[in-house]
C-alpha cells in the first residue's frame, strides 16, 4: 500500500507543503525484525509524553533519520536531538531491505554528468562508495553487531549477450571511478556456483548487513548519548519551528523530515529461506558478504545471511498489495529464479516474504531551507541504505552550518524550493510513478527477450532503468 500524506501549509501560513510515505504496514515483519527480536527482545520505546522542545527534531526513525541524528551529535554532542517515529524504528523501508548495501549503479552518474558535468558525477560516485566504507566503519567503531560483510556485487551472465553487456557496463563504470572487474567462468565459480554462468563482473563496493540490527544499534548509540527516540509518535504537521504530533507538539528551531518520501518507484519484494544445510552451501559455494545478481534486466539479488539463509529480492512495477506486504506473484518469481540460478536450493523452504513500496530515485535527494530551519531527505530508491548514511552526514553538516564537500554534492538543494519540491498532485505523482515503473518493467522483459532472440545486447537496456 502506498501510504502518502500531504502536510501544509505551515503553521505560520507559509505555502510549505511536504509529502512523505510511511513505508507500508508495520505488521509485515521482515526476517530482519524477527532475527533482531529473537536476539534482543525489546518492547517499543515510549511515545512522546506531551509537548516538548528540542534543538533539532527529526521525523522518521529509518536509517536516514538515525544517521542524521548520529552525525549531529558527533558534530555537537551538546545538541538536544529528538527523533519521532510513528511505528518503531526501522518500520519503513530501512527494516525491510534485501540485506545488501552498496554504492548503487554507476550508470546513474550519467544523469549527474548531463546536468552538472563529469567532475561532479565522479565526485558523487566517490561519495557513494565512501558511504559503504563509512557504514562498516561506524558499525565497527560503535560495536554495532550488524553482520556487516563486504564481498562485492557479483553479477553473473548466462548468455553471450549478457556477457557483452556486462563488459560494456564495466568499461563505462570506469569513467566514474568505479573499479568493476570482469570475471571469467572460473572466477565466478570461485565466489558462487551459478547454473550456466559464462562470466560476470565484480563491483567491490557492495556488501551485506542486517538492517534492523543496524537500526537498533544506532538507536542505542543515540540514546546513550542523550538523544531521545520516541516511537508510536506520528507527526501530523511539520512547519518552521514546530512539529505537531499525535502525542504533543515539539518546538525546535531545526526540523528534519526523514520519512522515506520521494517519487513512487514501484515495489521491492524479498523472501528468505530457512537456514540451509552445510552441504547445500558447499554446493552453492556462495561466499559470505558476496551479493549475487543475475544479469537480466529485472535482476534478482541473493545473499547469504549470518545464520545461513538465502535472502532473495527483486524490484517490480507492482507495489506490495496485500496488507502483509507480500505479493504472491513476486514470491513465485523469486522461487523460480532461485531454482534456476542455484539449483541445489530446489525445495528450500521459504520462511519469510516481505515487501514495501519503494520511494526515491537511484540518487539521494535532500536539502535544507535555512530560513525556515527545515531540512529533508527522501528515500534513496533501491540502494538507499548507504545513501541514507551519506544523506545523514550531509544533513548534519548543513544543519550545523558546515560547508564541507558533502554539502556541495550535486543532489543537495538549498532553499524553500527543495522543501516544497514535492508539493501538490500526490495522486498524479503516484500514477506517474506507477506508469514509469510499469514501462521499465515492460522494457526489461522485452530487453531480455530481445537478447535471447538475437544473442546481442539489447537496445532497450536504457529504457529498462538502472539494474
Ligand atoms: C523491500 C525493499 C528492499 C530494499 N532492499 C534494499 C537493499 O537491500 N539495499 C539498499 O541499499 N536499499 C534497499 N532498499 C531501499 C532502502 O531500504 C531505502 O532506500 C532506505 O531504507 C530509506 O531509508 P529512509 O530512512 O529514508 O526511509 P524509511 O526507512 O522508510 O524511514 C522512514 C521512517 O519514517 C517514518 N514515518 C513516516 N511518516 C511518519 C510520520 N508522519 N510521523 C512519524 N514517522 C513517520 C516511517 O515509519 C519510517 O520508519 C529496499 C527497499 C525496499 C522497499
Amino acid at each position: 500500500m502506498d501510504d502518502v500524506h500531504e502536510v501544509g501549509p505551515g503553521a505560520d501560513g507559509s505555502a510549505l507543503t511536504l509529502r512523505w510515505s510511511t513505508g507500508g504496514d508495520p505488521s509485515s515483519r521482515s526476517l530482519w525484525f524477527d532475527q533482531a527480536q529473537a536476539a534482543d527482545p525489546r518492547p517499543a520505546r515510549d511515545p512522546l509524553d506531551g509537548d516538548t522542545t528540542a534543538d533539532v527534531v527529526i521525523v522518521g526513525a529509518g536509517l536516514t533519520g538515525l544517521w542524521t541524528a548520529y552525525y549531529l551529535l558527533e558534530a555537537d554532542p551538546a545538541l538536544d536531538v529528538l527523533v519521532v517515529e510513528q511505528h518503531v524504528a526501522g518500520a519503513g523501508a530501512s527494516g525491510r531491505t534485501g540485506g545488501w548495501f552498496g554504492a548503487g549503479p554507476a550508470v546513474a552518474a550519467v544523469r549527474i554528468a548531463a546536468v552538472h558535468g563529469p567532475d561532479a558525477a565522479r565526485t558523487a560516485r566517490a561519495a557513494l562508495r565512501d558511504a559503504v566504507v563509512e557504514v562498516g566503519g561506524v558499525a565497527a567503531a560503535e560495536q554495532i553487531d550488524g553482520d556487516v560483510a563486504v564481498g562485492g556485487l557479483l553479477t553473473v551472465a548466462r548468455s553471450p549477450a549478457q556477457l557483452a553487456r556486462l563488459a560494456a557496463e564495466a568499461e563505462a563504470a570506469r569513467v566514474w571511478g568505479d573499479e568493476v572487474e570482469l570475471l571469467g567462468p572460473d572466477d565466478v565459480a570461485g565466489s558462487a556456483r551459478v547454473a550456466g554462468a559464462l562470466g560476470g563482473t565484480l563491483a567491490p563496493d557492495v556488501g551485506r548487513l542486517q538492517p534492523v540490527a543496524l537500526v537498533r544499534g544506532l538507536v542505542d548509540v543515540l540514546t546513550g548519548h542523550g538523544a531521545r527516540v520516541a516511537e508510536g509518535t506520528r507527526a501530523l504537521r511539520l512547519s518552521p519551528g514546530a512539529v505537531v504530533t499525535d502525542q504533543g507538539t515539539v518546538r525546535a528551531p531545526l526540523v528534519v523530515r526523514a520519512t522515506g518520501g520521494g517519487r513512487p518507484a514501484g515495489g521491492r519484494h524479498a523472501v528468505a529461506t530457512a537456514p540451509l544445510a552445510e552441504e547445500v552451501w558447499a554446493a552453492l559455494g556462495l561466499r559470505r558478504g558476496v551479493v549475487l545478481a543475475d544479469a537480466g534486466h529485472r535482476p534478482v539479488r541473493a545473499l547469504r545471511t549470518a545464520d545461513d539463509r538465502l535472502v532473495l529480492s527483486l524490484r517490480s512495477a507492482r507495489q506490495p498489495s496485500a496488507p502483509s506486504g507480500q505479493d504472491l506473484a513476486a514470491v513465485l518469481r523469486l522461487h523460480r529464479a532461485l531454482a534456476g540460478l542455484l539449483p541445489p536450493t530446489a525445495g528450500a523452504r521459504t520462511t519469510h516474504a516481505w515487501g514495501v513500496a519503494l520511494a526515491g530515485g537511484p540518487l539521494p535527494a535532500l536539502g535544507f531551507d535555512a530560513d525556515a530551519g527545515l531540512a529533508w531527505a527522501d528515500g534513496g530508491g533501491d540502494d538507499g541504505v548507504a545513501a541514507a548514511n551519506l544523506a545523514g552526514r550531509t544533513l548534519a553538516d548543513l544543519l550545523t552550518g558546515g560547508d564541507g564537500a558533502l554539502t556541495r554534492l550535486p543532489w543537495v538543494v538549498r532553499g524553500a524550493a527543495g522543501a516544497s519540491g514535492a508539493a501538490g498532485g500526490a495522486a498524479a505523482r503516484r500514477l506517474a510513478g506507477r506508469i514509469r515503473a510499469a514501462v521499465r518493467e515492460g522494457a526489461a522483459t522485452l530487453a531480455d527477450q530481445e537478447e535471447r532472440l538475437t544473442g546481442r545486447p539489447s537496445r532497450l537496456t536504457g529504457l529498462a532503468g538502472e539494474r
